[in-house]
């Protein structure tokens, strides 16, 4: 129902990066909050994943691994960023954007994620958020001053307590899971949320096999049910690892390819 679309997102499969963001600020700025963050974070891994040595933004954190503090970087180089193009530009003051990324290395991924853009698990038909919102009403249902249902009909739905390029540092969520065989990933932006259900989402991710097939069923969903917001989703499905033939020549052409396929 938009005419503008405020979301963004990549899908770098050279790499294993995937990078979903949802902008905001009034007129077109939302769009270029967004999709600063998606290049920002692209650029800088594939920066990273061809010279090891390119700078780390930030003090790195001793507890995640090296793909992690990579991905944190870039999330924090992001953030700094938008801030600064809404700092220097008066035009774009107040933009900002929310960030979801998953980073594969093999089948370990870091999932890096600011404000109300979800990431999700279905493993084995449990459905599970892997991202807590820094949304106001999410705060209010973790303090216990709002139960869920609230949340969902509150006005406030929107307010985020955390975003990119709205301050000149962020506090960056990071996480690190093994995925495995079966496994379905789902990065959404709130579109998606606000309009289909965890358990319909659940079922269809269950239901369509095929991951594009899935992320399509979804869209579809959200704009059935009004479609009031933009709608971006990526469906990221882990396949067994190729054998045989084909597999041998696979990795001998792609000697640092991962060997499972996504
Ligand atoms: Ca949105």
């Amino acid at each position: 129902m938009r005419k503008n679309n405020e979301d963004a997102f990549r899908v770098d499969p050279e790499i294993d990066l995937y990078v979903l963001s949802d902008g905001m600020g009034g007129q077109a700025h939302g769009e270029v909050a967004s999709a600063l963050a998606v290049d920002t974070v692209t650029c800088h891994c594939r920066e990273a994943k061809n010279d090891p040595d390119v700078t780390l933004y930030g003090d790195g954190r001793p507890d995640l691994c090296e793909h992690s503090n990579r991905l944190l970087s870039a999330v924090r180089l992001a953030n700094r960023r938008i801030f600064e193009a809404a700092t220097q530009n008066e035009a774009q003051e107040g933009m900002g954007a929310t960030i979801v990324a998953a980073w594969f290395d093999d089948r370990r991924m870091s999932l890096a994620h600011v404000g109300d853009s979800r990431a999700y698990l279905l493993r084995a038909g449990s459905f599970e958020q892997l991202t807590a919102d820094h949304s106001l009403v999410a705060e209010h249902v973790r303090r216990g001053t709002m139960t869920p249902q609230e949340a969902e009909a509150s006005q406030l739905q929107n307010v985020l307590v955390r975003a990119l390029g709205t301050q000149d540092q962020v506090d960056v969520d990071i996480d690190e899971q093994i995925l495995i065989e079966g496994d379905a990933l789902l990065l959404c932006s709130d579109g998606l949320t606000h309009m289909v259900t965890d358990p319909e989402i659940a079922s269809t991710l269950s239901t369509y096999e095929p991951a594009q097939a899935a992320a399509d069923r979804l869209i579809e969903l959200a704009n059935e049910y009004g479609g009031e917001d933009n709608v971006t989703v990526i469906v990221i499905r882990i396949v067994a690892e190729p054998t045989g033939l084909m597999a041998r020549l696979r990795r001998q052409s792609k000697p640092t390819g991962r060997p499972g396929g996504k």
